[in-house]
């Protein structure tokens, strides 16, 4: 057996291979309705209505079974290609729904047969086993891809990605308070209303399901019942549904009602690195740990099945982890600093919103810092690297230095040799010009007597004759007597002595006004300026008797040395340098001639 439908007394009784049976409220065989095509025509689906048509699901398609007879609906009138019916429904603007293994289709009131093909854009799912009709006109329908909503010419699904547990869901139950229950091989399903509605609009992100199953005390949480009806609501409001360990009813009023309660959380092991740690609060691990394992369960004893877990490791984690039923959370190469392991559960259904039911526990990690980041370390490496810096900057300083005293010093070598060069230089300058001023003095002087010589008496008195014309000038030429006699007799050194000793003393007789020169061995000539014969005589007589007063003391205190004098004045016949010599020349002459020791002019 797997359908039945029930009309007025009657009673429609699917089969695998018998055909329908209709019975009476006595249980007797009415009539049987033989399916022509398969030999196992699986019927699934019955749906008898008013009129006394009966509807018939099954693996070759769908059969109108009216006044007797047969009525085929398969591939050829548009079904999809092996689309076992699996659910007959009639909504309430009398659309017949069918839902099948392979796509869905209707069939309105003018025999127009519509198709959802499986797997399609506008259908997301391939079975349907089962239709409800909502008093707004939504159609929900269950596929293998979860509770599905039909309004208006939409189709939104509410499947496992919005919290249903399972995608496959077989039959859809309304217990009249605001609840839709499904059933899965998982157990049933009770979904809240205001949640789906709250879901669909998008407040919601996900559905609080409340899972009713063999924890619950139902034969087996197996509800995947793929004949109809595979669950009911009795008239009592009781929830019937078939499992593969028998029937379980469900009170509805009764469930949900027990107090939700908070589950707490149980370290079953902490092991780090393959080592079991003993139970503490806080783990102090060493900085090169590379794998933490703790492993703990919510203490759920009414349902460890339905208990969920989440957890966090504050400091690494940026948010919670969904372990979903997962009862170890791992962390390997967890980073030196301290950490905070909270482990979360909740028993089913999941809402983390609702802290009340939260159990929690919370672990302190305390990973190490490796000595070489820890700060005493770190203001070492600073020390050393200070160190270093200042060792580097002092060297760099030290050898600044060195380099700048060896610049120093061979700047002091340099400006040393270059005082001494010039010391040279400047010493080598004025030897130069001692001697080119020796040589200039040599070049107009007398060696023996210092007094100037010939050529610069000559130079003297040309200057005196031209610079002075108007001016009187007389020229002496004076003459040693018998000088030859002195050379004889005391010898030429003392003739020397002499020589140098008469110069003097003219020269001092003279006075600085005057020029007197060496004229030539023993001569001597005077230039006096500003003078005539008249004035310069006396002058002249003065000289001679100065010498004549001369005595050789220590070599002779007899011998006398006494000088001739001529002297010519500047005159129209003696206007240059040669006529004025001459004339004294002359004049000497003439004293020298007529007794020497005297001035003649
Ligand atoms: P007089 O009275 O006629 O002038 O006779 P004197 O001997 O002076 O004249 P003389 O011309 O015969 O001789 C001059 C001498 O002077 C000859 C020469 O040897 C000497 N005489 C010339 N120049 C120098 C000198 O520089 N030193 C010395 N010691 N003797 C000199
Ligand atoms: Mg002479
Ligand atoms: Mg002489």
């Amino acid at each position: 057996m797997l359908a039945l439908a029930q009309r007025d007394q009657t009673l429609w009784v699917g089969t695998y291979n018998q055909g329908v049976f209709a019975l009476d409220s006595n249980g007797r065989i009415q009539q049987r309705v033989t399916l022509p095509g398969l030999v196992q025509p699986l019927v699934r689906a019955l749906l008898a209505e008013a009129d006394g048509t009966v509807w018939i699901g099954c693996a070759d398609g769908l059969y109108r079974y009216r006044h007797g007879s047969l009525r085929h609906y398969g591939t050829l009138d548009g079904l999809p290609p092996a689309a076992a019916v699996h659910a007959l429904y009639r909504d309430q603007a009398g659309v017949l729904w069918i839902g099948t293994s392979n796509g869905m289709a209707s069939l309105d009131a003018a025999q127009k047969l519509r198709v959802w093909p499986a797997n399609a854009a506008d259908f997301p799912a391939r079975y349907v086993f089962d239709f409800l009709g909502d008093a707004n006109g939504d159609l929900w329908i269950a596929t293998d891809h979860g509770l599905l909503r039909r309004r208006g010419l939409s189709i939104q699904a509410f499947d496992h990605a919005r919290g249903l547990p399972r995608d496959k869901i077989f039959r859809i139950l309304d217990d009249g308070q605001n609840h839709l229950w499904l059933s899965s091989n998982q157990g049933v399903f009770r979904l809240d209303r205001n949640d789906l509605v709250g879901v669909a609009a998008g407040a919601r992100a996900q559905l609080a399901v409340h899972v009713v199953d063999h924890t619950d005390g139902m034969p087996s949480r197996q509800t995947n019942g793929a004949s109809s009806p595979s669950s009911w609501m009795t008239g009592q409001g009781q929830l019937l549904f078939a499992t593969s360990g028998g029937l379980a009813v469900i009170d509805p009023q009764r469930v949900g009602q027990q107090r939700l309660q908070t589950a707490p959380v149980a370290i079953e092991s902490v092991i780090v690195d393959g080592a079991q740690q003993q139970m503490r609060e806080r783990y102090q691990l060493p900085s090169e740990v590379e794998r933490i394992g703790v492993a703990y369960s919510g203490l759920g004893f009414r349902a460890p099945d339905k208990m969920r877990y989440r957890y966090r490791l504050e400091g690494f984690d940026a948010d919670w982890v969904d372990a979903d039923t997962r009862t170890e959370a791992v962390y390997t190469n967890l980073p030196p600093g301290s950490y905070r392991l909270r482990i979360q559960a909740m028993a089913l259904p999941l809402d983390w919103a609702d802290a009340a039911r939260i159990g929690e526990t919370v672990l302190t990690l305390e990973v190490a810092t490796p000595y070489w980041r820890r700060p005493w370390a770190l203001a070492l490496l600073a020390l050393a690297l200070i160190g270093l810096v200042v060792a580097l900057i002092s060297w760099r300083t030290a050898s600044y230095r060195r380099r700048q005293r060896q610049l120093d010093d061979e700047i002091a070598v340099r400006t040393q040799e270059l005082s001494e060069k010039n010391r040279a230089l400047e010493q080598a300058d004025a030897e130069r010009d001692a001697l080119l001023k020796r040589l200039a003095h040599q070049a107009t002087h007398d060696a023996l007597t210092g007094l100037p010589n010939r050529r610069a008496a000559d130079a003297h008195l040309q200057l005196a004759l031209r610079d002075d014309p108007a001016s009187p000038l007389t020229v002496a030429l004076v003459d040693i007597d018998h000088f030859k006699r002195i050379n004889d007799v005391y010898g030429h050194e003392v003739g020397d002595r002499v020589l140098r000793d008469v110069a003097w003393l003219l020269q001092l007789q003279l006075g600085e006004g005057q020029f007197i020169s060496r004229h030539g061995g023993e001569e001597f000539l005077i230039v006096l300026r500003g003078m005539g014969l008249s004035e310069a005589l006396p002058v002249l007589q003065a000289l001679r008797t100065r010498v004549a007063r001369l005595r050789l003391e220590d070599v002779d205190a007899e011998a006398t040395i006494t000088v001739s004098i001529g002297a010519a004045e500047r005159g129209p016949e003696q206007e240059t340098t040669h006529t004025l010599i001459a004339a004294a020349d002359r004049q000497l002459y003439r004293a020298k001639n007529t007794g020497r020791n005297r001035v003649l002019s």
